[in-house]
């Protein structure tokens, strides 16, 4: 069944951008959305992959090995490459997968049959839920009633984009590159400080109370469950035109530059703001270079760094009690703000000064 459109979910814009940037840049490492239920958190990311370009795979390889990417694959593809096989093609729709929260680590990252190697001295692999995520989406509802040691697993698979599998000196490594998309209500149990850390970005979603907007949540509720079909033909335009959006911008990813200076700003950002560590610098930087890409641009301004940080700090700056958080993130929102204005100023003395030499061009 078709599932409710991304672009027709009302409000929650920050959680939406979050979702895109790491759909752009899957390296940024995950998002974590923190709230209660019932506010769209799998909705969003259910309709996200939907959206996603439709993606080239190895057709046998449960791996969805890409064959354009030789250094990036399976070592059974890999293995089929070197032996002068050609590998078969075919176009699938960007995976939506759901990791259940009794996931243990073997079903997770997949086993090795060791008994197998010792006796026919044959390597198998049994596929994990890794595997069915590469260059997918992995969903992780309720993410702090996990086991730790696999939320681990899954945060550095996210990282590192390889799953390696190792048993008693035999290993088998697949490509794991996922958008990582957790979540959890903060009312049933806390994720610990470190594994926190380690969610790249981190959104905190409030139900929408503005009537309005309710309103047109319901309206758009209960013409889709009419017809759901029908509803995303309204649609069709809006998703088509962003799924066409994101698939550029991760063309132009590689190319979007930084200066000195930006990084100078990141530093200067999370050093005001009192961070812990280096991880929020980094994942700034990613952020920020996802977000010009996403704008259609080739390299990074102070508006996407402070963009970015609105993303990577809110389960960063717990150290402090409640209300110094809440202000320091106050403070981060202003400058944002004038920042913006700065832009628009800009853009507007540019378009100015432009009208006026057109002005001046016609007079001549
Ligand atoms: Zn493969």
């Amino acid at each position: 069944m078709r599932v409710f459109p991304f672009t027709a979910i009302v409000g929650q814009e920050r959680m939406k951008r979050a979702l895109i940037l790491n759909a752009i840049s899957p390296q940024i490492g995950g998002v974590l959305i923190r709230g209660e239920r019932g506010t769209a958190k799998s909705t969003a990311a259910r309709a996200l992959a939907a959206l996603l370009p439709e993606i080239q795979i190895v057709s046998d390889c449960p791996f969805n090995c890409d064959p354009h990417r030789p250094t990036h694959l399976c070592d059974r593809c890999r293995a089929r490459l070197e032996a002068g096989e050609e590998l078969p093609t075919t176009t699938r729709k960007t995976s939506f997968v759901d990791l259940p929260v009794s996931a243990t680590e073997d079903r997770v990252v997949g086993t090795l049959d060791i008994e197998r190697a010792i006796k026919a001295g044959e390597r198998r692999f049994e596929p994990g839920v890794l595997a069915s995520a590469n260059r997918g989406l992995l969903y992780v509802d309720e993410v702090n009633l996990l086991d730790d040691h696999v939320v681990d697993l899954l945060l550095d698979s996210a990282a590192m984009g390889v799953n390696v599998v190792e048993r008693e000196g035999i290993s088998f490594s697949h490509p794991a590159q996922f958008i990582l998309v957790g979540t959890m209500n903060p009312e049933e149990g806390e994720l610990r400080p470190q594994l926190l850390d380690r969610f790249a970005l981190c959104v905190d979603i409030q139900g929408i109370l503005d009537a309005d907007s309710r309103v047109e949540i319901l309206r758009r509720r209960v013409v889709y469950e009419g017809d759901p079909e029908g509803f995303y033909e309204e649609w069709r335009d809006a998703e088509m035109m962003l799924s066409q959006r994101i698939a550029e911008a991760q063309v132009s990813l590689p190319h979007v530059a930084y200066s000195g200076s930006d990084l100078f700003v990141i530093a200067e950002l999370t050093g005001e703001m009192e961070v812990d560590g280096h991880r929020a610098d980094i994942v700034i930087l990613k952020t920020a270079l996802a977000q010009a890409a996403f704008e259609g641009r080739n390299s990074i301004c102070e508006t996407d760094i402070l963009l970015a940080a609105e993303l990577a700090l809110p389960h960063r700056l717990r150290r402090k009690p409640f209300e110094e958080t809440q202000s320091r993130m106050a403070r981060l929102e202003q400058r944002l703000e004038q920042a913006r204005c700065n832009v628009e100023q800009a853009e507007q003395r540019l378009s100015a000064e432009a009208e006026e030499s057109l002005v001046a061009g016609k007079k001549k």
